[in-house]
């Protein structure tokens, strides 16, 4: 489970995340929708463990992140939107060094990471090196290696930028079955029919504040009118819409 209390980050004296509460349950997917600049990977990176927030606390499976980080963070699988990864190291190794990060390693391990490459149709490039990938090879490696030492909670910043549809629909299907088996995955995305199709609640940051957090049925009836969640997203956050690039051509 993911717990956030009064969670801020302040870059100088603006406050890009402003005293945000948030719970995730085991056994949920949450979705974390918001405008361009909102907060989204402030708080998915401060979850992580990377970025230090200003006030607030976050609990991972029960762990307080700031009191014990090293076992808050044992517990934890990220995969960030700008991922890092070492290109002289092939996909193979470069899961192994990540299962090793969290002392991890051995059959079970060289089991998991052939299982995670066939899933995603890497096996042939397993023995490959991580600079010959394209884009979206990476990102499936990057996805992989979140899943390799089977963490309780996984922390996702925007997954199926560059992804082809078979693997949107595999990983869609992972994460589904991941949090079916009781683990938590967190997860932002502009994409809204994937949050709409996938996610069990979603919550909605604006100027770093939640604006919005339920089942679609939930905020669908915050925002009145009903709509999907592009309806609903657009009204709750007051976005421009379409006719105002009409206006902007016209001009
Ligand atoms: P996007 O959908 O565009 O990825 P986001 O919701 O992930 O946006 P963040 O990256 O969390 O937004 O940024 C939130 C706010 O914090 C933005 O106004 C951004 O300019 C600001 N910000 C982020 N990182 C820094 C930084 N290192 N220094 C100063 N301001 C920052």
């Amino acid at each position: 489970m993911i717990e956030l209390r009064s969670l801020t980050k302040k870059y100088g004296s603006f406050t890009a995340v402003d005293s945000i509460d948030l719970s995730v349950p085991d056994g949920q997917l949450f979705g974390f929708l918001g405008p361009n600049g909102a907060g989204k990977t402030t708080t998915l990176r401060m979850i992580a463990g990377i970025l230090q927030p200003t006030a607030g606390s976050i609990h991972l499976a029960g762990i307080d992140l700031s009191a014990d980080p090293l076992a808050a963070k044992a517990k934890l699988g990220f995969i960030p939107d700008r991922p890092f990864i070492y290109e002289k190291l092939t996909g193979a190794e470069f899961l192994r060094f990540v299962a090793g990060l969290y002392g991890q390693d051995g059959d079970k391990v060289e089991h998991r990471g052939r299982e995670l490459m066939a899933l995603f149709d890497l096996e042939e490039w397993a023995d490959e090196l991580v600079e010959s990938y394209s884009h979206g090879m990476r990102q499936k490696l990057i996805i992989s290696s979140a899943f390799i030492h089977r963490p309780d909670v996984i922390v996702v910043d925007e997954p199926m930028v560059g992804l082809d549809p078979k693997a949107a629909r595999i990983l869609k299907d992972l994460f589904r079955e991941y949090v079916r088996r009781g683990h938590t995955i967190m997860m932002s995305t502009h994409t809204l029919e994937v949050a709409e199709a996938l996610c069990d609640r979603i919550a909605i940051i604006q100027h770093g504040k939640i604006r919005a957090v339920g089942t679609i049925q939930d905020l669908r009836a915050e925002a009145t009118g009903g709509g999907g969640l592009e309806e609903i997203f657009l009204r709750l956050t007051g976005e421009r819409a379409a006719r105002d690039a009409m206006e902007v051509l016209d001009a």
